[in-house]
């Protein structure tokens, strides 16, 4: 049986393990088959694609995209796209500018809050291209304005809360279209997440693949609503970890969940991923829509 975890971040957006860390943790874990899928960016792929060569464990070229569907802000993931794709790279690139933006942004507001931060302070130590809140937080909890992430976000950075910033609206066909451009395959990324079950059949029509049902965030119960529902609208299930590293938020352990390997191999039928010593992200097919 082999382990397979379709969902991981990477220092190139918010995890905290470098993209070859990750690769060589999840081989220490026993997992087979590891997606990299950092926030808006292809940025640690590469270098991730040559330590699994080297470790042996195959990797599975991703993304995870924010966007929007009308208010609502939804992740959509993409697996098997092409790292090398120029046209994804520059729509992500634009996407990051905005985070940039953003974060002039958030830290203004924190000023008229009474809690001055440097933009550098936020932007310097993120290692990677994608910035975005879990890098405010941190610069908070550096100064002592805070003593966690989560207070970070429960008291400032959340959607409501007075030190947030909403970013410039994607829209979740934009996404899914840049993604597929690139060989890849898109799916909805923790439906749980939402409380909008009602976007589900409205993505399809604009082509979504997969579903992610599982996830540690959902529970048994919404594992099987999510399992009956892309049933319903012939989608392919993925899931994995969402692994940040970052001690029991968001992620419990890189592996867990897995993907039951049954729902991979399915995958494969419809993509043929990279195999140690393929190129990363080659794609025999297509799917279509
Ligand atoms: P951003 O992309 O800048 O809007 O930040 C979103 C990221 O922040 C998510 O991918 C999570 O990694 C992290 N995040 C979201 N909500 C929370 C929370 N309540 N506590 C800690 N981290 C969070
Ligand atoms: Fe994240
Ligand atoms: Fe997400
Ligand atoms: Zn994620």
């Amino acid at each position: 049986m082999r382990l397979i975890d379709l969902h991981a971040h990477s220092t190139a957006s918010d995890g905290v393990l470098s993209p070859q860390q990750l690769v060589r943790f999840a081989r220490d874990c026993n997992i087979s088959v590891l997606a990299i899928t950092d926030h808006d960016t292809l940025e640690g792929l590469p270098v991730a694609g040559t330590e699994a060569d080297r470790v042996g464990v195959h990797l599975v070229p991703g993304v995870e995209i924010t966007a929007h569907v009308e208010d609502l802000e939804v992740h959509i993931l993409g697996h098997f796209i092409d790292p090398d794709d120029r046209r994804l790279a520059e729509f992500l690139a634009s996407s990051r500018s905005d985070r940039i933006k953003r974060v002039h942004r958030m830290v203004e507001k924190l000023w008229t809050l009474g809690l001055p931060l440097d933009v550098d302070e936020v932007l310097r130590p993120a290692s990677g291209p994608s910035v975005g809140r879990p890098h405010v937080a941190q610069a908070m909890i550096r100064r002592g304005y805070v003593a966690s992430l989560k207070e970070a976000f429960d008291r400032y950075l959340t959607s409501g809360k007075p030190g947030y910033v909403e970013r410039s609206r994607i829209p979740a066909a934009l996404a899914m279209r840049a993604i597929k451009e690139a060989g890849g395959m898109t799916s909805l990324a923790h439906p749980g997440d939402y409380g909008h079950d009602e976007i589900i059949p409205f993505l399809v029509q604009q082509g979504l693949n997969g579903l992610e049902v599982y996830h540690p965030e959902h529970n048994t119960e919404s594992l099987f609503r999510y399992e009956r529902m892309r049933l319903e609208y012939g989608l392919l299930a993925v899931g994995g970890s969402d692994y940040h590293g970052t001690g029991g938020l968001r992620s419990i352990g890189l592996g867990r969940p897995a993907l039951p390997e049954a729902r991979f191999e399915q995958l494969l039928a419809v993509h043929t991923a990279r195999a140690p010593g393929n190129r990363p992200g080659q794609v025999k097919s297509s799917i279509d829509g």
